[in-house]
């Protein structure tokens, strides 16, 4: 197998098809194989599984992916790269490059949810692996969670600075609605830090492998929701105000301002509390209590 993943070969991929970087699409291609077999490696990726990558670039993990996989759904936004990977993935009959935006394709369809006709896995759970574009980490992350797609694992490169946030707790500055988020729906565990020197162009901050495991049920049980990631999203919009002011500020939580205080205070907050110091199960707590108030 030709890996993509030295610089020398990458350099001449990119020179053979005259490719030119788009910015606006987050290209920062990985040329550092050590990096390639880590990730692969964290995704423990067997030949029963089946695999969507989001970006695939010139399809240098792509190459690893099929190597390890028994099937991969590549999702690729940008329309210059369909020759690129029709030339490197030529050796491989278990991939399918989609020239499509990863937030607007149906993901339920790609990994056989509903009845579009590609029944790719049969509702069982699909491992995701993606050297993120950095402009659209968040939505990516949500998207997949929220789609309810059986997921076992995602596995990803993103900015150092945002696997940060996805794994700290309560009290800590990088704590916040992605947290809270991303720890609702799977275990996060950073892999490496990688610096920019594995990547062509090089973009300018650290980054981070994470891997997300998914909870095969929440952590915490909650009758909705929908309503629980409004709580959590207007009681971060705010960071300086009290929890009381973010929540009461909110057009997405109808709660009367002084329902949202009695609610505070019966669940053994002070008034003043600030929305960061409380864990998942205590926002699960407050989300029900509010529900109960909603006008
Ligand atoms: N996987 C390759 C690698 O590791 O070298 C490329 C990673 S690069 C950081 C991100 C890739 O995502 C690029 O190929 C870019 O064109 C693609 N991309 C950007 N926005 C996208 C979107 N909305 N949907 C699908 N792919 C997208």
């Amino acid at each position: 197998m030709a890996y993509l993943g030295n610089p020398a070969y990458t350099m001449a991929v990119l020179e053979k098809h005259g490719f030119h970087f788009q910015k606006k699409y987050g290209q920062n291609f990985l040329i550092d194989t050590h990096i390639l077999e880590k990730i692969i490696d964290a995704a423990e990726i067997t030949k029963d599984d089946f695999v969507l990558e989001i970006g695939p670039g010139i399809g240098t993990m792509t190459q690893y992916l099929c190597e390890a996989a028994r099937e991969v759904v590549a999702v690729e936004i940008d329309t210059n790269l369909l020759p690129v990977l029709d030339d490197t993935l030529k050796e491989y009959d278990n991939v399918t490059v989609l020239n499509e935006d990863i937030l607007k394709v149906d993901i339920a369809s790609l990994a056989g949810e509903k009845n579009s006709g590609k029944e790719y896995n049969n509702g069982r759970p699909i491992k995701v692996v993606a050297n993120l574009p950095y402009y659209i980490t968040t939505p990516i992350i949500m998207g997949l969670f929220e789609s309810h797609v059986p997921l076992a694992s995602i596995t990803i490169m993103v900015q150092k600075e945002v696997a940060d946030r996805m794994q700290v707790g309560p009290g800590t500055k990088d704590y916040g609605a992605l947290s809270l988020a991303v720890q609702y729906f799977a275990k996060p565990e950073v892999v490496c830090v990688v610096p920019p020197t594995c990547f062509v162009p090089q973009p300018k901050v650290a980054s981070s492998v994470i891997r997300l495991t998914c909870h095969e049920k929440p952590p915490v049980e909650i009758t909705d929701e929908g309503f629980l990631f409004r709580v959590i999203r207007a009681s971060f919009n705010q960071r300086r105000k009290t929890l009381a002011n973010g929540l009461n500020n909110a057009p997405t939580i109808p709660v009367a301002k002084e329902d949202i205080i009695a609610t505070i205070e019966e669940l053994g907050y002070p008034a003043s509390v600030r929305g960061e110091t409380l864990s998942l199960e205590e926002f699960a707590r407050l989300s029900e209590a509010l529900k109960k108030k909603v006008h």
